[in-house]
């Protein structure tokens, strides 16, 4: 979300690479190489009205890194969209996508919008607009959008067909996070928590042998949380606690996840499930001495001051940035391992592969093999990180991040070696 200020996540995401840099013994000119965006384009997006007056949008795309392949990264219309946090988040989605092993670069899309404050018609013309603006830009073979904050299926449905109507030519691969009619997969709604389940299954096996009945405390209950919960039961892990805004619920003995989720659709919250033996607060629930502990709201809730009494040996990050660095330092010393966000909640942009792949083939992929391609994807891409962990680094003094960025460092690097650019 856009709630951090834009120029401290673009710092963060400096300092993240540069110490990435460091750990890799590279020079400052391969730093420098890594950090700026190949490409940021701002644009000017009018849209006339209901009333008929005019409006004025600004909209940017950052096209970060392309050593790997076409820029792939989403669109967000959010108020508080800066050039400085796009250009931030196409450097994340450079290193996500390298780590995921998907054959793309970093890109990120924004249009600073309360998309709340327009009508369907004006949102449909501001959604046109933006691909008008940008077309030369795009494609399925160059840069490829997705849904973000406040973005959704129509309006890739919109963006879809604003590029055909520009181009000429039925692309279905410029866009991905589409409505299945027009190319999408409905196992993209299950995608992110589903790949937390199998980030936490398979390093659970590394601790204990097996997921099966490991205490899960979820904080956060929507579409990240919800299907974590869903799937980690299903693999025999006991949900104790979840939680969402209003607050959380606890029981030892297990909560059921789809009638937690019938309540918190019927009545607005996971506190009104009447079977959980107590209330808890958000931070009770942090703290609980559970097994596994997944983070699945907003960021900066695990910090320094409570980092210290986290009894998790396991956290798995659906959020994003949810662990402060201090606090992720604080987490390695204890010995506690966090698999970082951008392995963990990478479901979603590896479900957008899927999807492109699936448009340039026309269309023979079926939900099974799509659910079954991401949980391949997702359980080697953490074995991989695991052990490069645990070959490149000791983990009592370096947290599993460090080892992230390092190995989705060293790939662009290498990539970027190979064509001659460094
Ligand atoms: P969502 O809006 O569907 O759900 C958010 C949930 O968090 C809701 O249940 C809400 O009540 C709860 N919440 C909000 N503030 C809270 C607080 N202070 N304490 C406890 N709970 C709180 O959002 P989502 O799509 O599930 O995303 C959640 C997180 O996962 C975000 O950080 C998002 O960036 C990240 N993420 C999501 C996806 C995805 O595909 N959904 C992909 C990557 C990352």
């Amino acid at each position: 979300m856009a709630t951090k200020d834009s120029r401290i996540l673009l710092l963060e995401e400096e300092k993240v690479l540069r110490r990435a840099v460091d750990l890799l013994g590279l020079s400052d000119e391969v730093y420098e190489a890594l950090r700026l965006p190949e490409r940021v384009m701002q644009v000017k997006i009018p849209v006339r009205r209901d009333d008929g007056s005019i409006a004025v949008f600004v909209g940017w795309r950052s096209q970060h890194n392309s050593a790997l392949g076409p820029y792939k990264g989403g669109i967000r219309f959010h108020p508080a969209v800066t050039m400085e946090e796009v250009i931030a988040l196409s450097m994340m989605m450079t290193w996500k996508n390298a780590l995921a092993g998907l054959p793309y670069g970093g890109g990120k899309g924004g249009v600073r919008v309360d998309p709340h404050t327009l009508s369907p018609r004006e949102l449909e013309q501001l959604s046109r607009g933006y691909i008008r603006a940008m077309y030369k830009y795009i494609g399925p073979d160059h840069d490829i959008p997705a849904p973000d904050v406040y973005t959704n299926p129509q309006i890739m449905a919109w963006m879809m067909d604003e590029y055909y109507r520009v181009s000429g030519v039925h692309h279905f691969g410029v866009i991905t996070g589409k409505p299945k009619i027009l190319g999408g997969l409905e196992t993209r709604i299950i995608a992110t928590g589903f790949g937390v389940a199998v980030a936490a299954r398979e390093t659970a096996k590394k601790i204990w042998g097996s997921i099966e009945g490991r205490t899960v405390a979820v904080q956060g209950y929507g579409n990240a949380g919800y299907y974590a919960a869903k799937f980690l039961h299903e693999m025999g892990a006991v949900i104790v606690a979840v939680s969402d805004s209003r607050g959380g619920i606890y029981s030892s003995k297990g909560l059921n996840p789809d009638e937690v989720k019938q309540v918190k659709n019927k009545t607005g919250s996971v506190i009104y499930y009447e079977k959980a033996e107590k209330r808890i607060t958000n931070e009770e629930l942090l703290e609980l001495d559970v097994d596994i502990l997944v983070p699945a709201a907003i960021e900066d809730v695990i910090t320094k001051e409570n980092a210290p009494r986290i009894k998790a040996k396991l956290i798995v990050e659906a959020a994003n940035g949810p662990t402060t660095a201090e606090a992720d330092q604080i987490l390695a010393e204890k010995g506690t391992v966090v698999v970082p966000d951008i392995l963990a909640n990478a479901g979603g942009v590896i479900m957008s592969h899927v999807e492109w792949m699936n448009n340039r083939i026309g269309g023979l992929i079926t939900e099974e093999q799509a659910k079954e391609i991401l949980e391949t994807k997702m359980s080697r891409n953490t074995l991989t990180l695991w052990d490069y962990w645990h070959r490149e680094l000791e983990p009592g003094k370096h947290p599993m991040r460090d080892a992230a960025y390092m190995l989705a460092v060293s790939r662009v690097v290498e990539a970027m070696k190979l064509r001659g650019q460094l």
